[in-house]
């Protein structure tokens, strides 16, 4: 067996997109003593200036993103909307010579196409919704008669936060909305209605290790993530194969580093939805739950560092802060700053546009189920 490589501190680690997921990774890994280095198309991205290196270019920039590569010693994602063209380059590039890209740029691809992705779970034996493409023109004459309603029309790629989604009660509206695209890449989902979503934050290292938070229970307001509880109050049954599916899928497409994957669940049923390679939203109750980080587990996979055998975790509530709700100096948010049983961490955004993710608090005292209750 070949020795796994281990990235000792001072290694330079970098990281594709500058968002909050890699400012929050950037800080885990510049405490542990690593360089990190971000690679993002925009200017004053929240990972620039808590003391990452950063490189501004587009992603297509082959040049930028081969000198970038040639300047660290291992590379990750903190988001799966890289371009094609950019991932073929990092391929390239890390099969000539011994940078760890952790996950593979197939997962990537994998995770950025819901046709690929909802296959994978197929393959893998996950439960998932029926699901029909519209890659051509025939697809689409036929899919409203094929589909059972109501069902939800997805663009196939660049979707996110509820992005490019139109649910149709009826054969009437799918056909109505279907006429109205633009181009075609796009699925159709039978809706489920669902009595509550999960998911589970799973990293699994390169000799194959794995290490799982408990399931947590999430509310989307507007198909934007509002609130975790973690744990999520589920029966053992239902956690343990929440846990299985999150395994099998990892183990299947051979994926190394952190990921978070979503579910919809209906008394004994349960269909996944989605994951994304990377730490995710649903994963912030673990910076302040008592153990590893989602952020530390990124790290570790990616570096190869020695990890517990079992992650333990403590109650936590999380809610996220969109625009509309940053208040700073309100009420409310000074009580909240008064007690120590409330964290807050915002990303470093100075306009607060509605829907944008601006920040979380995690609470993690005695109320979990009421510690944002009233908070609109
Ligand atoms: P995104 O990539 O934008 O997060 P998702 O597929 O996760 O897209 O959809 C966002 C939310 O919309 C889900 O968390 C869920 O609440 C709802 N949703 C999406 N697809 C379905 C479906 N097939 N049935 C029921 N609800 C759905
Ligand atoms: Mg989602």
């Amino acid at each position: 067996m070949t020795q796994n490589k281990i990235l000792l501190p001072g290694s330079k680690l970098g990281v594709m997109g500058a968002g909050q997921l890699a400012r929050m990774f950037a800080l885990e890994a510049i405490t542990s003593g690593y360089e990190v280095h971000v690679f993002s198309p925009e200017r004053n991205s929240p990972a620039f200036g808590v003391g990452a290196k950063e490189t501004v270019a587009e992603y297509e920039n082959r040049e930028k993103l081969l000198s970038f590569l040639k300047n660290i010693n291992a590379l990750t994602f903190e988001f799966e909307n890289i371009p094609e063209a950019a991932l073929s380059v990092i391929e390239e590039f890390s099969g000539k010579s011994s940078l760890n890209v952790f996950p593979s740029p197939n997962c990537i691809r994998i995770a950025q196409n819901r046709w690929k992705e909802k296959n994978a779970f197929r393959n893998a034996g996950i439960p998932t919704v029926n699901f029909y493409p519209v890659f051509t023109e025939e697809d689409k004459n036929t899919v409203a008669s094929k589909v059972q309603y109501p069902c939800i029309l997805k663009t196939n790629t660049m979707g996110y936060d509820g992005k490019g989604q139109i649910k149709c009660k009826t054969k009437e509206e799918l056909i109505s909305a279907l006429s109205s695209l633009k181009e075609l890449n796009h699925i159709v989902e039978e809706f489920f209605s669902f009595t509550s979503e999960a998911s589970v934050i799973l990293a699994r290292f390169e000799n194959g290790k794995i290490l799982n938070f408990r399931p947590s229970e999430n509310i989307h307001k507007n198909h934007i993530l509002d609130l975790t509880f973690h744990p999520g109050n589920f029966s053992d049954e239902i956690q343990d194969r929440l846990v299985f599916y999150a395994t099998k899928l990892a183990e299947t497409i051979d994926y190394i580093g952190v990921f978070g994957i979503e579910f919809f669940i209906k008394d004994d049923q349960i269909l996944c939805n989605e994951f994304a390679p990377r730490p995710h939203n649903s994963g912030h109750f673990s910076q302040n739950s008592g153990g590893l980080s989602q952020f530390d587990l990124q790290l570790k996979t990616l570096c190869n560092l020695p990890a517990p055998e079992k992650i333990t975790s403590n109650p936590v509530t999380m809610k996220n802060i969109l625009g509309e709700d940053y208040k700073p100096d309100s009420p409310l948010w000074n009580r909240a700053l008064s007690d120590p049983e409330y964290r807050l961490h915002l990303y470093g955004k100075s306009e607060a546009r509605p829907g944008r993710k601006m920040g979380h608090w995690n609470y993690s005292g005695p109320n979990p189920q009421t510690a944002f209750q009233d908070w609109e």
